[in-house]
């Protein structure tokens, strides 16, 4: 493990890493530290897992582009309180070709008289560029934000750019007019290859297309959902339920294991992305649901329903009071609670505690190294 600190010279103007003045070594004590504070009342929690390699995990890099007031066009980190982009060329925790091609898409500009756009005055053109990595595929996608649908020579500059970069398996250009925004819009043309790539996680195969939500650190994220998995030692015959499903990773990872699984969501894209890997792995006992999670495990109960594992990965915010309490209802044998937040975890432990269940197993993994964010597994049982 490389223990030196991040040394990174943007620190202080990005703000994104703000674990940066430690090692990492201490970086793992601090997160440690942290879980034990807020969780370790219930149960001892197992010493936190790292990352071998704790640089240039992220597999999706953003960067907004701007002209500075001597004419210099920069690209970088966007800090949407100043509105001004912090010229950034080479992230230490972003995949090094993404960064790459941003650059190089930078120095292409002038070439195809391609404009930044101007947050101040709205002229201009290209807002921000996305580029997404399949690391275990090692398929490219590169997404260009444009403010209008007016894309200056957009073929030869894509040709231009897949010609450099011949590791580049598909470009989209996505157009995004709201005045102040970071994020795509609705509209988008397929330039070059077919529109989407693949990753694989926990021996699946995912696609990921230029919306489409997908864990930024998949090597992390496959160290946690396999603990999420062992902690729920499912068996043939057993009725899962995956909570916050997102694009069905975890559901997806256990169906092989279970008799079925049931997805629930309530962002409608996740939900069809859910579905089309479902389909794409040949998984045919997993179900989606777009729905409030809440209110469909409060009617899934209400019907009499079973399910022996319940597993879920709310966001931040944690889960419901009347969520927990009709899992309690559901009384599943084990519930594996995957959390990005361990004090709303805490919150959340406390009412299924209330309800007759005793955590077994907690687990902290580091998916964002130099971070402050930590995620935990929990595994209950019924007493
Ligand atoms: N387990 C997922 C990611 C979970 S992130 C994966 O492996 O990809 C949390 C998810 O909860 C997000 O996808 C978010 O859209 C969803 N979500 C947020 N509020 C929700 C609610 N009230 N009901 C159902 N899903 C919700």
């Amino acid at each position: 493990m490389n223990n030196n600190k991040l040394n990174c010279p943007y620190a202080k103007k990005c703000g994104g890493c703000q674990l940066s003045n430690m090692d990492y070594a201490r970086q793992l004590n601090f997160k440690q530290a942290k879980v034990v504070k807020l969780l370790g009342k219930f149960r001892r929690v197992n010493k936190i897992i790292g990352m071998k390699c704790p640089y240039n995990y992220r597999n999706k890099v953003s960067a907004a582009f701007t002209t500075t007031r001597s004419g210099k066009i920069i690209s970088g980190v966007y800090q949407s309180a100043t509105k001004l982009v912090v010229s950034v060329d080479k992230c230490m925790i972003e995949d090094k070709f993404a960064d790459e091609i941003i650059v190089a898409i930078r120095n292409m500009l002038p070439e195809f008289k391609i404009k930044p756009y101007n947050e101040f005055n709205h002229k201009g053109f290209l807002r921000h560029v996305l580029v997404k990595r399949g690391f275990a595929t090692n398929q490219t996608m590169v997404v260009l934000v444009g403010a209008n649908s007016e894309f200056p020579q957009k073929e030869k500059f894509c040709n231009a750019l897949v010609k450099k970069f011949p590791e580049i398996t598909t470009v989209v250009f996505n157009v995004s007019t709201d005045k102040f925004s970071m994020l795509l819009g609705e509209r988008e043309e397929v330039l070059f290859g077919n529109g989407y790539i693949e990753d694989v996680l926990c021996g699946l195969t995912f696609r990921i297309s230029a919306k489409s939500f997908y864990q930024v650190n998949p090597v992390g994220a496959e160290i946690l959902y396999n603990k999420a998995i062992e902690f729920a030692d499912i068996t043939e015959n057993d009725t899962v339920i995956d909570a916050y499903c997102g694009t069905g990773t975890i559901g997806l990872a256990c169906a092989k294991f279970a008799k079925q699984v049931i997805g629930v969501e309530l962002n409608k894209d996740a939900v069809k992305d859910a579905e089309i890997n479902a389909k794409n792995n040949n998984i045919t006992n997993a179900q989606f649901f777009c729905e409030d999670a809440t209110k469909f495990i409060v009617n899934y109960a209400k019907k009499g329903n079973n399910a022996d594992v319940v597993i879920l990965d709310p966001p931040r915010k944690g889960s419901t009071k009347e969520f927990l309490k009709s899992v309690v209802t559901l009384q599943p044998e084990k519930v594996v609670y995957v959390s990005c937040n361990p004090e709303t975890q805490k919150r959340d432990l406390f009412e299924l505690i209330k309800g007759g269940y005793k955590v077994k197993k907690i687990q902290p993994v580091d998916m964002f190294p130099h971070t402050n964010h930590v995620e935990t597994v929990c595994l209950l049982s019924r007493k």
